[in-house]
């Protein structure tokens, strides 16, 4: 059996799309929320540190993730609290696996993305999709550099949040990949 290639997977901006003004509308649910990497900026007295983070998340989103021919992975500064906080409500597994970060919001001598390097190395030769709000065109000519294996860089706008168009494409360049792959 052939495996499956990785998606990895941000938070927020593709399930939260935090700099969405109708959200609501389009079917997302409001929470609050104290994530670790939050809380960490933030002064643990003040009122926004007791009121949490606004989280916006789609119900829809779990189960068309996992409806992907992909491996879900979070690729997240939430870690291991993408798992216990978020995926309860989108209706996703909370065992996922977990990129581990060498270093939260590390600067690149390069300006690339935080991510990259990490993400690179996690694959480890594996084709990955990656789906995040933070990717330029640095990233991906870096990653085209370096990534022996096909690699889709999936940038989601904050405003929009993952779309159908974005499933379409997910779904369209997995099976690319197999067709190569045969
Ligand atoms: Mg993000």
């Amino acid at each position: 059996m052939t495996e499956r290639p990785l998606l990895l997977l941000d938070v927020d901006g593709p399930l939260n799309p935090f700099r969405s003004p109708f959200a609501r509308l389009r079917g997302y649910t409001s929470h609050r929320m104290k994530p670790d990497v939050w809380l960490s900026y933030r002064d643990p007295e003040s009122r926004s540190a007791r009121r949490g983070a606004r989280v916006r998340l789609h119900p829809s989103h779990g189960p068309r993730l996992l409806a992907l021919p992909f491996e879900l992975t979070w690729a997240t500064a939430w870690t291991h609290q993408a798992n216990t906080m978020i995926a309860p409500h989108i209706g996703l597994p909370g065992d996922l696996p977990v990129v581990e970060w060498p270093e939260l919001f590390a600067r690149d001598p390069d300006g690339l993305s935080w991510k990259t390097r990490p993400l690179v190395d996690w694959a480890a030769g594996r084709p990955f999709a990656w789906v995040d709000d933070m990717i330029t065109p640095a990233d991906r000519t870096w990653v085209a550099a370096h990534h022996p294996t096909p690699a889709l860089l999936l940038r989601i706008h904050p405003r929009h949040g993952l779309r159908d168009r974005d499933f379409s494409t997910l779904t369209r360049w997995a099976a690319g990949i197999s067709a190569a792959g045969r």
